[in-house]
């Protein structure tokens, strides 16, 4: 009979990206096996990323409580004129591994999704609107994912970019359709950003 903390960790493990249900046991396994090497060192850590680990208010990428706007939005260094709208703060982490990107973000906060009724007014549009005309923004690149809701996001963005004059473009092909940006490797990521295209 395997100790009821054991079952909860192996659920909440469970629930992880990449984890199945092997792997989340394994994981379990091994934590209350080594309690000071891994157990304890991975609950400290959880618990600073709970306390520690904020969302910018003006552009949606994590950012340490306390920062706020982040990093990259006061970076003065950064191309202030050239933002990358992304669906999730997640996307930005991988983006800034490419290394090819200098401009600002703006995280939308997910996608549209008119099968499940999910409209514009839950997502950061009219922010994002708001952000293009205040700083003077010239290019809006649109990194979001290249499946149907993807492209249902990216129309909508252009639409309503449309009227301030900011050109907007895509990210070239070469993503594997349905995988988010998160998911995508470096290189990848970087030929897309370097031959993306007008929208
Ligand atoms: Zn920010």
């Amino acid at each position: 009979m395997t100790p009821a903390p054991i079952v909860e960790l192996e659920r909440c493990l469970a629930r992880l990206p990449g984890f199945g249900r092997r792997s989340a046991s394994r994981a379990a396994l091994a934590l209350v096996r080594e309690p000071a090497r891994l157990l304890r060192p991975l609950a400290d850590a959880l618990r600073a990323a709970d306390d520690g680990v904020r969302c910018c208010t003006r552009c949606g990428a994590f950012t340490e409580a306390g920062r706020d706007p982040c990093g990259t939005c006061t970076d003065e260094t950064r191309d202030g004129s050239l933002v990358c709208v992304v669906e999730e703060p997640a996307d930005i982490v991988a983006i800034e591994a490419s290394g090819a990107f200098r401009g600002r973000y703006h995280a939308l906060g997910g996608k549209l999704s008119p099968a499940r009724h999910f409209g514009p007014e839950k997502l950061r549009f009219a922010e994002l609107v708001d952000r293009v005309v205040r700083e003077g923004v010239t290019e809006v690149l649109l990194a979001v994912s290249t499946d149907m809701d993807g492209d249902a996001t990216a129309g909508y963005a252009a639409e309503v970019l449309r009227g301030t004059g900011a050109k907007t473009t895509r990210l070239a092909f070469g993503l594997p359709a349905d995988s988010g940006i998160a998911y995508s490797d470096p290189l990848t990521l970087r030929r897309a950003i370097n031959g993306r295209m007008g929208f």
